[in-house]
């Protein structure tokens, strides 16, 4: 199994990795995008991948959330806007979100590969992903498309707890801590994301709906696109993952 150092904490100034071992695949180092609507367990997902294959993690959401632990003297005037379309579900700007992405290209030149969560989640923030990495002469793997019904994708947002602290996940029914409402890894008190109330649910579904699916058709014309089923257990959705990478022509 990889032993990874946790980057999340420095998420914010960018990532600090460190691959000290990866798993044996059969193919790899990957460079993936990872494509669904807000809680079908992307973030799981690539938190398994991140421990097991080695590649970099990185999620847009997260960095946005990070930022609201700043100072008002630390927050440039840009993250501050940020924070205020977050808060209401709505999508950032892509050029903030670019200007975001290309201050933490040390982790897209990560050798254990990559994985973007949340990022791209336009078809313009998807062009300019193609030049970036084009600049530095490397390429997509594929673009894992997690699927699953509307009514589940609901319930799983309203059960999800995070931790503020180190930013693990659980969910009240699916994954519960050891101990309710605390963090299994540092024992802080666990929080319902500001964006996974009733209100901010609804907007940002209807933002996925109007700007993120594009996106698989997108990279479904580039033959990138590889569509998962997102139900069952995080275990199970994650063999199928690979299953899936390591099968592709
Ligand atoms: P997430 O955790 O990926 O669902 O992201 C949470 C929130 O951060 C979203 O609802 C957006 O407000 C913002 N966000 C994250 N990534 C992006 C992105 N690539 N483009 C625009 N907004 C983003």
């Amino acid at each position: 199994m990889a032993i990874i150092q946790r980057n999340q904490a420095h998420w914010l100034k960018g990532p600090a990795v460190t691959r000290q071992d990866l798993r044996a695949t059969a193919r790899g180092p990957y460079r993936l995008v990872l494509l669904g609507a807000p809680g079908v367990g992307k973030g799981t997902q690539a938190e398994l991948m991140n421990e097991r294959l080695g590649v970099c993690h990185l999620s847009t959401g997260d960095v946005f959330r990070a930022a609201k632990d700043l100072s008002a003297a630390e927050l440039t005037p840009a993250l501050q806007e940020a924070l205020d379309y977050m808060r209401r579900g709505e999508l950032v700007p892509d050029s903030t979100v670019l200007a975001l992405v290309r201050e933490r290209m040390r982790c897209l030149r990560c050798p254990g590969g990559f994985l973007l969560d949340g990022f791209p989640r336009t078809v313009p923030q998807a062009e300019a992903l193609t030049e970036l990495l084009r600049s530095e002469r490397l390429q997509l793997d594929a673009v894992l498309d997690y699927e699953m019904p509307i009514e589940q994708i609901v319930a799983r947002l309203s059960g999800r707890r995070t931790c503020p602290n180190c930013r693990a996940v659980f969910h009240v029914t699916t994954r519960p801590p050891k101990v309710a409402e605390v963090c299994d890894n540092c024992g802080s008190p666990l929080a319902i994301r500001e964006d996974d109330r009733p209100a901010s649910i609804r907007v940002r579904m209807a933002a996925y709906e109007k700007s993120t699916a594009p996106l698989s058709e997108y990279y479904r014309k580039l033959g990138l696109l590889v569509q998962v089923s997102a139900e069952g257990a995080p275990e199970e959705i994650y063999q199928r993952t690979v299953q899936a990478l390591e099968e592709r022509p």
